[in-house]
């Protein structure tokens, strides 16, 4: 589906690179393939041995960066970072890398995630005189490092890293390194590449591919790496817990041509769209996909049910950019503007649509309505993950429980709500089975939370949920 148009949304992505000379460049590149993530903001800080060189702006990373300043940037090290940010406000404030300069060197972060312990350490760290200058989690961390009693460098990032609680998959750049760390039920993806000589670390290992790197290994949850000119050297600064990577990132966030954990997203998703065939058995004449997300899923739907598959609904790409319209007239209008349906595909025919997820219900029915105007005699809607019924406190920007349609409707209600003939959902067991992983555990290394409510981590009573993060700017 379309992050422009649901209220579905990533956080963020996270890229860097030791050991280049066209740092800046590359991380340029790797922001692209990583673009899907946010769209909203993306930075780039470098470092030459001796200073920290940001660029950093509202819209997409071709409209941020021109050749001319990422040919001023220079350095042989930098990080970079796509935001996303809600209706409510961004601000470049909070485009991250976020920059700190001291008289003892300067220190510039990107961070995938969100904290649930944030606004408990930020009180905390206010009180002992902290001033915040963003409302991102990313500048507790640099509070949290600046404050930490401990000698060394690296002993202060792992202490401070240690006292986070929630999601997070960091980038740090100083004059001198690069450090990584992911948190300890690891429930970002975060991968390790090389390119030559450099190391590359990346939310997403379709941004290895695009600048021609090789994938080395997943960084481990509690992992703290250290890339300097000695080398890559990975201590912990936590012991890992169970791992719990957010299922949604197999289901919808990441590119098809990405692998996490060594599984391959758009096989995943075809395995989900097959386990659906075997769940549920509709009459149907064709099977279709809502671009870009689903189409895998369709396939596999097709596959096993061998029901043709057909190219039902296209994606007007050129649209341009549009933001997140607070209003629900104005997200369907967004709708209208980005699908249309293929007449001659759907016209006269009963139509299976696989669709990953169902946030609001908005899109759906607006979905379900552009292809019965389009001739569709029945429109069977099919859902490749299980209803969300809860928030998630862990980045993924997907509303509140009150407009969870899920968490107030039985199936029977949504699908009357949504116009469809028939609604049917994966179940969380066929969906853990066929995405692949193998860890110990029922859950099988997965964070289910938005499904099943059992959240891997504490959530603190102050929790702050991405959404009214932004609304509260
Ligand atoms: S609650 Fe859902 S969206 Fe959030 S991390 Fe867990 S699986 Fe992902």
């Amino acid at each position: 589906m379309l992050a422009e148009i649901r209220s579905l949304n990533e956080e963020c992505g996270v890229f860097g690179i030791w050991g280049h000379e066209n740092a800046a460049q590359i991380t340029y590149y790797g922001l692209h393939a990583l673009q899907h993530r946010g769209q909203e903001g993306a930075g780039i800080v470098t470092t030459d041995g001796r200073t920290l060189k940001p660029v950093k702006g509202e819209g997409l990373v071709n409209e941020v960066f021109t050749p001319e300043k990422l040919a001023k940037m220079g350095g042989t090290g930098a990080i970079g970072h796509v935001r996303y940010a809600t209706a409510g406000g961004s601000g470049i404030e909070n485009v991250q890398p976020l920059l700190f300069n001291s008289t003892t060197g300067g220190l510039a972060i990107s961070h995938n995630g969100n904290l649930v312990n944030a606004n408990h350490l930020r009180e905390h760290l206010e009180r002992q005189g902290s001033i915040f200058q963003t409302t991102s989690d990313t500048e507790v961390l640099a509070h949290l490092i600046k404050r930490s009693g401990y000698e060394s460098f690296e002993e202060k990032i792992k202490n401070a890293l240690s006292l986070l609680k929630g999601a997070f998959a960091c980038a740090i750049l100083t004059e001198e390194a690069m450090y990584i760390a992911l948190d300890p039920h690891g429930l970002r993806p975060f991968s390790i590449g090389k390119l030559g000589d450099a190391w590359l670390v990346a939310s997403e290992t379709c941004a290895f591919d695009i600048v021609g790197a090789e994938f080395v290994r997943s960084v481990e949850p509690g992992e703290f790496i250290i890339i300097d000119k000695e080398g890559m050297r990975a201590e912990r600064f936590a012991y890992p817990n169970d791992r719990s990577i957010c299922t949604m990132e197999y289901v919808y966030f990441s590119r098809p041509d990405s692998d996490i954990d060594g599984i391959n997203v758009h096989s995943a998703r075809k395995r989900l769209g097959k386990q659906l065939a075997k769940e549920i058995q509709i009459d149907a004449d064709v099977v279709t996909g809502v671009p870009d997300s689903s189409i895998s899923a369709a396939i596999g739907y097709s596959e096993e049910s061998g029901i043709p598959y057909e190219l039902g609904l296209i994606k007007n790409r050129y649209v341009g950019r549009t933001f997140i319209q607070p209003s629900q007239d104005l997200r369907e209008q967004g709708v209208k503007m980005k699908l249309s349906p293929v007449r001659q595909v759907v016209d006269g025919k009963r139509v299976i649509m696989v669709d990953d997820s169902i946030v609001r219900g908005t899109t759906s029915r607006r979905i379900v309505t552009l292809l019965k105007e389009a001739g569709a005699t029945e429109v069977h809607v099919v859902i490749s993950s299980p209803p969300i019924k809860n928030p998630c406190f862990y980045g993924i920007d997907t509303s509140t429980s009150g407009e969870l349609i899920a968490a107030n409707n039985t199936v029977e209600e949504m699908r009357e709500q949504i116009g469809a003939d028939s609604l049917t959902f994966l179940s969380v067991e066929g969906m853990v089975q066929n995405i692949g992983r193998t860890d110990p555990g029922s859950k099988c290394g997965h964070c289910l939370a938005c499904f099943t409510g059992e959240y891997p981590t504490d959530i603190y009573p102050d929790t702050v949920l991405p959404h009214q993060k932004e609304v509260s700017q």
